[in-house]
């Protein structure tokens, strides 16, 4: 038998989650694949997501050039513009949209030998701090930007710091920012809508959305909010019991020994670990879906296996179907339990053998 461990990715229910998308948000739709789509596979959700989607944004020109490579068509916009400018001419040659955040950036388009206008997303920063022109330096980026002739339609975007909490009062500041730049230039279109404020601020609606959590089936609000919208998880990672010991009161299991039995304790090995994306700080208790029940973590998660409690589950051993995130488990739980986020998670969730569902198909 081969290593049992597995990720799944239900194409369908990306094209369910992007459906809910455009639902949500009438106007054109930018589905963010940065990071291999969040670890589910860039090329194969990009292709999966071309006929219902405006374009597709990553972080770097590489993410670009393989959707390119893989005859991916539609726009795409580096989220981060270029880091050098040796970088522009493969963005002309792709015909790719940068972002502009910084003035040095500007003086890089100008140089370039662009044959026909370019589109070009310029970023405002309205509190985050990372990317973008302040307010105030806004217009004259856009006036700069806007002489010879190098660029077409301007599309003003920012990014906002508190989208996944549903206070909206965070988001006042940033969006007043925002609206008073805007005033300032002739009528452009705009881009203001990751997944946090697509659902869960739908009065804040620019032009272009940008989703990429949701798109997968996650929402970034906190786990064990009221689900807000019907998502259905894409990335599902499940594998199987493959040993079990029954150890005394007093014997301990793993590295380090975190785990001291307080019973006469069956524990379960399932091999995934953290070299399949699980995560090693996952504490004691972490929910498994173990058969048709859950079972707590117990011990610390090593590279490639880790241990459940099956001393109440009787009916599960060697075989039983382990489902580590996915439908039973929502991989923001196994993730707020680890002391980080959905996104993080997904992202590193690479290494195990993958399956790719166009259907439901449970194993
Ligand atoms: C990653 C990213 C997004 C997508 O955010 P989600 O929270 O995953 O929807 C949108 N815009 C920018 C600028 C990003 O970097």
């Amino acid at each position: 038998m081969t290593r049992p461990t597995r990720i799944h990715i239900h194409l369908d229910r990306l094209v369910h989650n992007c459906r809910l998308v455009r639902k949500l948000h009438p106007g054109p739709v930018l589905a963010v694949i940065k990071a291999n789509a969040y670890g589910h596979g860039d090329v194969l959700c990009a292709k999966t997501l071309a006929p219902l989607v405006d374009g597709f944004a990553v972080a770097s020109l590489e993410e670009a050039c393989r959707l390119r490579d893989a005859e991916i068509q539609l726009p795409i916009l580096l989220l981060a513009g270029v880091f050098d400018p040796s970088e522009m001419e493969m963005v002309l040659t792709h015909g790719l949209t940068p972002v502009v955040h910084a003035s040095w950036q500007i003086d890089v388009l100008h140089n370039a030998s662009v044959k026909s206008p370019m589109p070009v997303w310029l970023k405002v920063d309205t509190g985050m701090h990372r990317l973008g022109f302040l307010p105030e330096h806004v217009l004259p980026a856009f006036q700069s930007l806007s002489h010879g002739g190098k660029v077409g339609p301007v599309i003003l975007m920012t990014h906002f710091a508190n989208a996944d909490t549903s206070d909206d009062a965070l988001l006042q500041e940033p969006l007043r920012k925002f609206r008073h730049v805007l005033g300032q230039l002739p009528p452009v279109e705009t881009s203001l809508s990751n997944s946090g404020v697509l659902l869960g601020h739908p009065g804040i609606q620019g032009d272009w959305a940008r989703p990429g959590l949701m798109l997968f089936g996650v929402d970034p609000a906190a786990p064990g909010a009221a689900t807000r919208q019907d998502l259905q998880p894409v990335m599902r990672l499940t594998s199987c019991v493959s040993a079990e010991r029954t150890i005394d009161v007093g014997e301990s299991v793993g590295y380090g020994s975190r785990f001291t039995a307080q019973r006469r304790t069956r524990v379960g090995v399932i091999p995934c670990g953290y070299a399949d994306g699980y995560p090693r700080s996952a504490p004691e208790g972490t929910p498994i879906q173990v058969g048709n029940s859950l079972a707590p973590l117990i011990g610390r998660v090593s590279m490639d296996m880790l241990t459940v409690d099956l001393t109440d589950m009787p009916q599960a051993g060697i075989g039983t179907p382990v489902e580590l995130w996915g439908d039973s488990v929502a991989v923001s739980t196994v993730a707020a339990a680890s002391g980080t986020v959905a996104y993080e998670v997904l992202c590193q969730a690479r290494r195990a053998a993958v399956q790719v569902h166009w259907a439901e198909d449970m194993p």
